[in-house]
């Protein structure tokens, strides 16, 4: 597709050329942190998402990430899908009973919204270069492989929320804190059919296999000939990052990326802990890339100022 094409449904051509560009001559591409567990810190509950009750605490993490040099965004869509918002319910009868139909739609809705405040943050920056990652994890619970739903369900479900985020202008979709190969093909051939470019991020355990107990060599085998710019490991803790980084390279020939967590999930709450500063998750990152990664940024409980010390130090 041009990047004309590519403007006129709103993604940003330029945006896709310095992404490629540095994958190619091999120059690393800094992600930005956590966003869900930002809002948080930042003393406000994460359950709405906030994207339409305070739009401008989304927009200035956004713009906070952004200032600290990270090349690539993602929009705060985590968990954010018609289907997890239906999974409140019994059945649609349930659903429409208690009179929460609009939910469907509102999760639609903001979706279109998260992209949006991410597209104001960057024109905002000026840095028109700034990649826009529309953020999906697995359409049930990213920790529970024994969930993931049967294929036709997943085939209609991907390409109706791939397309929202292509619609309302992210330059990539990034799956993230995906657990089974199979989701992933699915997920992969959604972007690919809708043509926008897609990476792929799992979670790997402390022996480098997913949660499914699936190994990385049956990863490579998975997405073999599939389209995807970028696998990468995300949403565990460094060591296990690691692991799975070491894995990765060892069997998949493309791009490699990770981002991390720093902390300790608490449900529905994160709990920030100091086992993991700055200069730690710094000397992990630069195993990452020593490993090969081509992407490195932050996940769950990292924040600005993570980002910056990534940006100073691994360009
Ligand atoms: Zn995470």
């Amino acid at each position: 597709m041009s990047s004309q094409q590519r403007a006129d449904r709103g993604g940003n051509g330029r945006a896709d050329a310095a992404r490629k560009r540095k994958l190619q001559d091999k120059e690393i591409i800094i992600m930005d942190g956590g966003i869900g567990t930002e809002i948080l810190r930042r003393g406000v509950n994460w359950a709405s998402h906030q994207i339409q009750d305070d739009p401008g605490l989304v927009r200035s993490i956004h713009a906070d990430y952004i200032a600290t040099g990270a090349d690539v965004i993602t929009t705060n869509t985590f968990q954010l899908s018609r289907r997890s918002f239906r999974n409140h319910f019994n059945d649609r009868q349930h659903m429409e009973a208690i009179g929460a139909l609009a939910l469907e739609e509102q999760a639609d809705e903001l979706i279109r919204d998260a992209v949006g405040l991410a597209r104001q943050a960057r024109e905002a920056s000026g840095r028109e270069e700034v990649s826009i990652a529309g953020s999906m994890t697995t359409l049930e619970w990213c920790f529970r492989p024994d969930l993931t739903p049967e294929t036709e369900a997943m085939q209609e479900e991907y390409r109706q929320q791939v397309q929202l985020f292509r619609d309302a202008g992210a330059d990539l979709i990034l799956f993230e804190t995906f657990n089974r190969v199979a989701e992933a093909r699915i997920a992969l051939q959604a972007a690919a059919e809708l043509k926008i470019p897609a990476w792929m991020g799992f979670v790997s355990d402390a022996e480098g296999r997913l949660l499914s107990g699936e190994t990385m060599r049956d990863v490579a085998a998975g997405l073999k000939g599939l389209t995807v710019e970028v696998v990468l490991i995300n949403c565990c803790p460094v060591d296990h990052t690691t692991r799975g980084m070491e894995e990765l390279a060892r069997h998949w020939p493309g791009p490699t990326g990770a981002f991390a967590h720093v902390g300790k999930f608490y449900p529905p709450v994160w709990h920030f802990t100091d086992e993991c500063p700055p200069e730690r998750y710094l000397k992990e990152a630069r195993r990452w890339k020593e490993l090969g990664a081509a992407v490195i940024g932050g996940c769950c409980g990292t924040t600005p100022p993570y980002i910056d010390l990534l940006n100073s130090d691994l360009r």
